[in-house]
């Protein structure tokens, strides 16, 4: 059954208070969060418009039902495009981060590796049985998920194992007939103040000591001795001359005090190789889910970029061109190498040394080497973006005043007059345009954006292992050998 964004928000009310922010304890539905709950209510509205519903709407595998694609687990490369372009077109529509995919891309990955664990124990677990009921429901009630994967990490140079505090990657602590005993702590993790369900992942590779880290499982995001510890990135509020959209983001610190998972909520527990892999497939699957956000926010620059030159009355000078030209290849590269990661797209994954191998139920897995190259380039571009956004604007952005001077009869006249820089445009179109370079280059919440963009999903070295340990670099200098004449028998 799809969900409305009021059945959505009504669910949030009913929710037990889990959350802090800024030192006291929140509902749901405080104000603060309704920005952002208006951004990923998007993806419940848009679900019923005609204009959205081949991209939003698919029929479920397991259930035979029309379920919103946000919660669905792929099953062809066409299913892999959709999911580009929905992630594409939502993006532009909210002006920048949708919020759904992260559920999306972890369900996807453990319906894959819990699968492949089930394998490996022979039957004794069931752990993909146990999830694919926790998706039936997913899908039946329209849930929005969190995935938390992201550990607090302690010493970066120690593995899990290794660390002096053993709390400093989520870990299991006691295992019961019922259920498991997990603590620790997952971190930047986006919208879980505003989720249903926390799905919990590996962030790194595991070695056998490390097989209590090995652990993958959901939660209701209020569960028992959860708790979370919210940022809230807002805009500045506007009171007389309010955007076309106002969207919000959140990301919590999540503690696991102890909190007790039932066996049927549990995916993985103790399979350390799987517990490796689960984290690279999270990786893989939220990369692919870049190759439709970049572009959307790609074309968000391109676009602030263009009316930035054009309100200067610069659009002809020769460095916009240039500029323009740069803005468009960072977009469409990242899309066209998402495009080729979808249509390459198998019920396979990359094995260092081995090549392709046959993995999961049958459902469909991104190409990694393209879904790598392509947000590694994307978010590496991030402040070269803003860089460039910023070169055409001035420093207008950054000193513009405040709404309320526009509207006193002292100043008004004065400043609409001194802010016209094209005769063209409609100083009051100016100022509302400048307001929201504003908002994008010079806010707080333009900057977590921008580290969002640049580590979400991954920081940029993480696509860079994944790249050179997956390509075949070797291929490559046999070339170069053959042709400049060295035959050492070496690269074969
Ligand atoms: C806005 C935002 C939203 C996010 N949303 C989510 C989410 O929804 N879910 C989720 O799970 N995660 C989320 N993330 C987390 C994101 O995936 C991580 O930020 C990213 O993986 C980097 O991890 P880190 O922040 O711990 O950085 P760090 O690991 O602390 O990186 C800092 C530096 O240390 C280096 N480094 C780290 N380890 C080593 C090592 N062993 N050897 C050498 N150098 C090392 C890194 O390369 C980097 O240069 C989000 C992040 C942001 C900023």
């Amino acid at each position: 059954m799809l969900r409305t964004k009021e059945e959505y928000m009504k669910a949030l009310s009913k929710m037990k208070k889990n959350i802090y922010f800024d030192g006291e304890k929140i509902d749901r539905l405080d104000e603060r969060q309704i920005p952002c709950i208006n951004t990923i209510g998007t993806t419940y509205d848009l679900a019923e418009d005609p204009e959205y519903k081949d991209l939003m709407l698919v029929k479920s595998h397991l259930s035979g039902e029309i379920i919103n694609r946000f919660t669905h687990i792929h099953q062809s490369t066409e299913d892999l495009h959709k999911k580009q372009d929905m992630t594409r077109k939502l993006c532009q529509k909210v002006g920048g981060c949708i919020q759904r995919c992260m559920g999306c891309d972890a369900a996807n990955a453990i319906y894959n590796v819990s699968y492949e664990a089930d394998k490996v124990n022979k039957g004794e677990t069931n752990y993909h049985e146990n999830f694919k009921k926790w998706l039936e429901r997913f899908q039946k009630e329209d849930l929005i998920a969190a995935c938390a994967q992201t550990d607090v990490k302690g010493d970066r140079i120690k593995r899990p194992a290794d660390q002096a505090d053993p709390d400093m990657y989520v870990h299991v602590v006691e295992k019961r007939n019922d259920g498991i005993i997990v603590r620790g702590c997952k971190v930047h993790i986006s919208e879980a103040s505003v989720s249903d369900e926390i799905l919990v992942v590996p962030t790194r590779a595991l070695r056998e000591v490390d097989k209590d880290y090995a652990v993958a499982f959901a939660v209701p995001a209020d569960h028992e001795r959860v708790i979370q510890s919210v940022t809230i990135h807002n805009l500045r509020k506007r009171e007389k001359f309010e955007r076309g959209f106002m969207g919000g983001a959140t990301d919590s610190y999540i503690i696991f005090d102890d909190v007790f998972v039932p066996w049927e909520r549990v995916f993985l527990c103790g399979e350390y190789q799987h517990g490796g892999v689960l984290a690279l497939l999270f990786g893989l699957f939220h990369r692919h889910s870049y190759s439709g956000c970049k572009p959307a926010i790609g074309d968000l620059t391109v676009g602030t970029a263009a009316l930035a030159a054009e309100y200067n009355n610069i659009q002809r000078a020769s460095h916009v061109r240039g500029k323009l030209a740069e803005l468009i290849m960072i977009t469409e590269l990242g899309y066209a190498a998402g495009y080729t990661a979808s249509d390459l797209g198998k019920p396979e994954v990359y094995m260092p040394g081995i090549g392709f191998i046959p993995y999961g139920p049958g459902s469909y897995i991104p190409n990694s080497i393209y879904c790598n190259v392509g947000r590694c380039l994307t978010g590496e571009s991030v402040y070269r973006e803003a860089e460039i956004i910023c070169d055409l604007s001035g420093g207008m952005p950054a000193t513009f005043p405040h709404e309320k001077d526009f509207l006193n009869p002292d100043l008004k006249d004065h400043l609409y007059k001194y802010i016209t820089r094209n005769q063209k445009i409609a100083p009051e179109n100016a100022a509302q345009f400048w307001r929201y370079v504003g908002d994008v280059l010079c806010s707080a919440s333009g900057g977590i954006g921008q580290v969002g963009g640049y580590h979400g999903g991954g920081s940029p070295v993480m696509e860079q292992i994944a790249i050179t340990s997956q390509y075949d670099i070797e291929f490559r200098k046999k070339l170069i050998k053959d042709i400049a004449g060295i035959n050492d028998g070496l690269n074969k």
